[in-house]
This record gives C-alpha cells, sequence and structure tokens, in this order.
C-alpha cells in the first residue's frame, strides 16, 4: 500500500526544492521530498559568490545546509528518481519511483534542469565509463591523462578553462560555427599549450573497451571536409541543461521549452500542484532566484491544503518554531 498521509511531496532538493521543504516543514506540514540527489546544479561549482550572505561558498557547502535546516524542522528525504506523476480521482496525487508510490495532498515540482545529452553512439554505452556531464565533478579523475571536450557557449568554455588546468592534452570539439575571441573565457584559454580546438566539429561516435578509448570527430564545414580520431581517456559533454518534464507533461502547462508555465505565486495549470526554480519558465536561473521561488511554492502549497481542510491560511513564516527531534510522531517515514 503507498504511504498517504503526506501532505505535500516535493520533486527535486536543490535551491528551490530544499527551501519549499523548510518552509513546508516549519508549518508542521508533513513533508516528503523525493530527489535523486541533494543539491542539484549547485553540486557542479565549487564558487558560488553571489548568494547572499556568503562571499564565497561551495555549492556542495551551501546545499549541505540547506538541506540540514529543512530536516531539523522535519522535513523527510527519499533518494530516488521520479518516473510518474497523476491526480487521483480523490484529488490527490500519486508519484511513482522505480520502486515505490507515495500520495499526497499538494505537489511541488522543483526538479530543475538536467545536462542536454550528445545523442550519438556509445553515449549511453560509456556513460559514467569515460563519458561525463560535469567537470567539476570528473574532472579531477583525468589529472594528467588526454581528454576531450565537446559543447557551444560559455559552458563549454567555462569547463575548458577548469580541465585544461588538470588534463595533459585536452582537445575542445567546439559545435559552434565560430568562437567569439573576444569572449574572456576565450582569452584565458587561446594560449594554452595543452589545448587544441576543433571549431565547428561535431562527435560522431565514442568508442572504447571497459570505458573509453577513442571519439570519432567530423567537420560541420561543407567547403573544409575533415573526420579525426581521438585517443583519448575520457569525453566531457557541455551541452547545456534542458528540463526534463516528459513526466509531468500530461498533468501542468509547459512553455515551448518545455518548461513549467507558473504564476508569481508558483501556481501551475493544475490545481494542487505548485512549481519553482529552474524547471520554471521565470528567465533567470540561480540558487537565489530558485530559492525565492522555492518559499513562494511552498506557502501557496500550504494554503492550499489548510483550505482543503477548511483551516486559516498564513501570509508569512514570521514566526517562531522549535526545531524537531528526527524521532517527531509527525514524520511520514
Ligand atoms: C556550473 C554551474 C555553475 C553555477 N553557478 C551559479 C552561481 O555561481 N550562482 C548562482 O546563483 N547560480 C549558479 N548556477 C545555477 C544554479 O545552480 C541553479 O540556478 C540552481 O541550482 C537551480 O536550482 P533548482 O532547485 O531550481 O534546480 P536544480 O539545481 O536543477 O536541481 C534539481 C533537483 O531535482 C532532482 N531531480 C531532477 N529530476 C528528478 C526526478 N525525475 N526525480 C527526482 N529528482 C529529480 C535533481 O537531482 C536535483 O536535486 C550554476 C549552475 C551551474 C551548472
Amino acid at each position: 500500500m503507498p504511504q498517504d498521509n503526506i501532505d505535500c511531496i516535493i520533486i527535486g532538493a536543490a535551491s528551490a526544492g530544499l527551501t519549499a521543504a523548510l518552509y513546508l516543514a516549519r508549518q508542521s506540514a508533513n513533508t516528503l521530498v523525493i530527489s535523486k540527489d541533494i543539491g542539484g546544479q549547485a553540486l557542479l561549482t565549487d564558487d558560488i559568490e553571489n548568494y547572499p550572505g556568503f562571499t564565497q561558498i561551495s555549492g556542495f557547502e551551501l546545499m549541505n545546509k540547506f538541506q540540514q535546516q529543512a530536516s531539523a524542522y522535519g522535513a523527510k528525504f527519499v533518494y530516488d528518481e521520479v518516473v510518474e506523476v497523476k491526480k487521483l480521482d480523490s484529488g490527490k496525487f500519486s508519484v511513482r519511483t522505480r520502486g515505490e508510490e507515495y500520495i499526497s495532498m499538494a505537489l511541488i515540482l522543483a526538479f530543475g534542469k538536467t545536462p542536454r545529452n550528445l545523442d550519438v553512439e556509445g553515449e549511453e554505452t560509456f556513460r559514467g565509463r569515460g563519458v561525463s556531464y560535469c567537470a567539476v565533478c570528473d574532472g579531477p579523475l583525468y589529472k594528467k591523462k588526454t581528454i576531450a571536450l565537446v559543447g557551444i557557449g560559455d559552458h563549454a568554455l567555462q569547463a575548458a578553462v577548469y580541465l585544461s588546468g588538470i588534463a595533459s592534452k585536452l582537445y575542445v570539439v567546439y559545435k559552434g560555427s565560430r568562437i567569439n575571441e573576444e569572449d574572456e573565457l576565450y582569452q584565458q584559454l587561446k594560449d594554452k599549450e595543452n589545448i587544441e580546438f576543433l571549431v565547428n566539429y561535431s562527435v560522431e561516435k565514442i568508442e572504447g573497451e571497459m570505458t573509453v578509448k577513442k571519439v570519432s570527430v567530423k567537420s560541420n564545414a561543407k567547403d573544409k571536409p575533415d573526420t579525426r580520431e581521438l585517443q583519448v581517456d575520457g569525453l566531457f559533454i557541455e551541452m547545456g541543461y534542458v528540463a526534463r518534464t516528459d513526466f509531468v507533461k500530461d498533468l501542468v502547462e509547459l512553455n515551448k521549452n518545455n518548461e513549467i508555465v507558473i504564476d508569481k505565486l508558483g501556481f501551475t495549470s493544475e490545481e494542487g500542484v505548485f512549481a519553482a526554480g529552474d524547471v520554471t519558465d521565470i528567465p533567470y536561473k540561480q540558487a537565489v532566484i530558485s530559492a525565492g521561488q522555492g518559499s513562494t511554492a511552498a506557502l501557496s502549497a500550504y494554503n492550499y491544503i489548510q483550505k482543503k481542510l477548511g483551516k486559516t491560511a498564513v501570509k508569512s513564516d514570521w514566526k517562531s518554531v522549535k526545531v524537531e527531534s528526527t524521532e517527531s510522531k509527525r514524520l511520514v517515514l
């Protein structure tokens, strides 16, 4: 039998989801966060300099603080991937992970963005075995090795700056037809001896045995046909981020970028479903903005639950709440 005593399920445990969890738990709502990880995209940077209150902090440390605070007020966590969400005839929501089903009165979608795939032969086979989507996380594994990076825009150049300080040789397979040579990041890279730029090239195939050994690339310039085989120990894919909202597309309205459409209080098109953070159609993607949206969605979700129960709505979270022990009886797990 699925658990059905949960007030609100939050999908995603990063800036948006963890802040929403804190706000709901402080209102004594029975709150469950289901997430593939704790921290989301913030884990990909060692250096956040624009989160108020911290001159400089790593994403990992900041997200740990968020989680500890939400946990201290009673939010519970399950580490899993959500694969299906639907509204039941009762008006409650069923959330399915690979192994379990959970049922709640309200839902907050805060599952952010995930790296865009390259969609070439060998990508699936070698994912985690030489194919990586996170330079900061996996770069240190390639100290003094030969690696390739494929991507476009600032994400790719930022990763190249980082990886060129680690690898003995770095091929930058740049998918755009040209690089802006005035770009500050390019200026940091252009004279480095261990970098070879392949501008306007694409990756065709990734091959190896247990791990990646070879990446085949091809020029996209019609007047300059060229193919090359790069003997490398790893390939970093930096193609930007996408909202993977397929599993909620029949539940809530999406925009043309597959982002969830919300209003200024975090309401989606479906009653009882709220959303916050990078997964929404708000154009600015920043940790502090996701956190702010998370608190807004939480207060809206809480008031939705209160209304359903015939109780009073709240307008703020200005109250002193005793930190609960993890043994509290209102916890769901
Ligand atoms: C390299 C890099 C550097 C950055 N630097 C800064 C910076 O300096 N300052 C700044 O303000 N912002 C920065 N950002 C942006 C910032 O990290 C994001 O705006 C912020 O993390 C968004 O938070 P979020 O909670 O909306 O979503 P995300 O961080 O995308 O987190 C989504 C969460 O949902 C989970 N999830 C996804 N799908 C599922 C599913 N199906 N089931 C269960 N869980 C799921 C993920 O595991 C994750 O925990 C940076 C981003 C990157 C990539």
